[in-house]
């Protein structure tokens, strides 16, 4: 039964070279070519080809620029005039020290808490949240690892890939990423000065009438700054009620409304348990605790409880006991009292700024509260040149386009990480660098 095939030579001598750079054929001068006397070679001398394995997974990659700002946030002296962090000046030192001493004293061993999170965290996040006026019980809270993966979990166990989840366009850019990552189908819904124009779903939502969430970030949001109108809070609850459409109020900002009477979170006027409400410390204390929570009914916390337990055996312990005792000793609300105050001096001066440099470059918004001015170009201009070369001069940016679904030309501004000095050598370098490409 044997067959006969013709083979060119020069393919036999490209196998055999492959076979002997796998180690399974050895070759030796003068002995000819024979077959590797160690079989284990091929495990021995062969290296692993990474780059099979590198693109994989179901995460997507981060878009270049934000692989970039990623790599040179850490720049010592780079000029980070669009980022969402706090700035170091701004960290309360003293409190955090009291409340480090104060656990090392008290705490009689580390092991792992929870799987909700520390009960006596969760009593008092509940307590917390009783002045903002949303009711929750401890059953009724988890804590995360920052609320970045309040919204993973979300995405991976409570939703089906296909779903749709709602957003404001622009929005938070972490999340767009995880939410398609997690292949969940995204669809962006416009803001005007009183928020999420909620109307506009109407015309879609019955096209994904499977699975659907709206996520949304009405207080100081990011990447635009704006504050969802009261009158727009109470027009979207019962909106979204008449079509069952749940909620995700992402919270980050909220405690950081520095005009008088601030908003109540949308949770407080959901009477009929539609909102997964999410919290975090990260913008209104310290990033790198890495402590959020989220408020929903108990068979949500009790699946999102499990498989975070699957993910990372819940939030670090020695966080969840030093937060405690900062919102328990009363300071946690001394300090953002006192970060409302600063940023809005903060805010105040980046105005002034903006108004002295870019008045004739752009137009922005003037937010009542977080970190964020949305400034939008008068004339496009291409801005990944822009971002490429602020770079060269030291000036790392949020270019707007990253947050949204459709192109822009505005950039995300943050008043909250660089002092008076430096946002104005920012701005000014940045006005001369626009000027160059808008002439071309
Ligand atoms: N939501 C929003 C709107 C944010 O801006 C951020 C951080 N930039 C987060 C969530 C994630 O914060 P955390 O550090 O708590 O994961």
């Amino acid at each position: 039964l044997a067959k006969t095939f013709l083979v060119n030579r020069s393919t036999i001598v490209t196998a055999m070279n492959m076979l002997i750079s796998d180690g399974l054929l050895d070759t030796a001068h003068g002995a000819g070519t024979y077959v590797s006397s160690n079989p284990w070679s091929l495990l021995i001398h062969r290296s692993v080809n990474w780059s099979h394995y590198v693109s994989t997974g179901s995460f997507r990659e981060n878009l270049p620029s934000v692989q970039a700002i990623n790599r040179y946030e850490a720049t010592p002296g780079i000029l980070r005039l669009g980022t969402g962090e706090l700035s170091p000046d701004l960290f309360p030192r003293n409190y955090f020290q009291t409340a480090i001493e104060k656990v090392s004293r008290s705490v009689s061993s580390l092991g792992y808490a929870e799987p909700l999170g520390l009960l006596s965290l969760r009593k008092t996040l509940s307590s917390l949240l009783a002045k903002q006026d949303i009711s929750a019980s401890p059953s009724n809270i988890l804590v995360t690892s920052g609320s970045l993966q309040a919204l993973q979990l979300i995405s991976v166990s409570i939703l089906r890939a296909g779903a749709t989840v709602f957003t404001e366009s622009p929005s938070y850019l972490k999340s767009l990423q995880l939410f398609q990552s997690a292949g969940l189908h995204l669809k962006g819904i416009p803001l005007d000065k009183d928020g999420l124009e909620y109307w506009r779903i109407s015309s879609s939502f019955f096209d994904f009438h499977r699975q659907t969430l709206l996520y949304t970030i009405p207080t100081n949001h990011n990447p635009t700054g704006i504050t969802m109108s009261e009158r727009r809070r109470h027009e979207l609850i019962e909106f979204c009620n008449h079509l069952q459409l749940p909620i995700i109020e992402d919270d980050a900002y909220g405690s950081l409304y520095f005009e008088p009477n601030p908003p109540k979170p949308l949770k407080a006027l959901d009477k009929n348990d539609a909102i997964i409400y999410l919290g975090t410390t990260s913008k209104s204390l310290a990033a790198g605790l890495r402590v959020g929570w989220l408020v929903a009914p108990e068979a949500i916390v009790q699946r999102l409880g499990d498989v975070k337990m699957q993910m990372d055996y819940g939030a670090s312990s020695l966080s969840q006991l030093i937060l405690t005792e900062i919102i328990e000793s009363g300071n946690y609300t001394t300090y953002t009292k006192q970060l409302q105050q600063k940023l809005l001096q903060r805010r105040n001066m980046a105005l002034t700024v903006l108004n002295e440099y870019f008045s004739d470059l752009g137009t922005w918004n003037i937010p009542k509260g977080g970190f964020y001015i949305w400034v939008t170009l008068r004339k496009r201009i291409p801005m990944e040149i822009l971002f490429c070369k602020a770079i060269k001069k030291g000036i790392l940016l949020n270019p707007g386009d990253m947050y949204d679904f459709n192109p822009n030309h505005s950039l995300r501004i943050s008043y909250a990480y660089l002092n008076k000095q430096e946002f104005t050598k920012g701005i000014q370098e940045l006005a001369i660098l626009i000027r160059s490409l808008s002439k071309n």
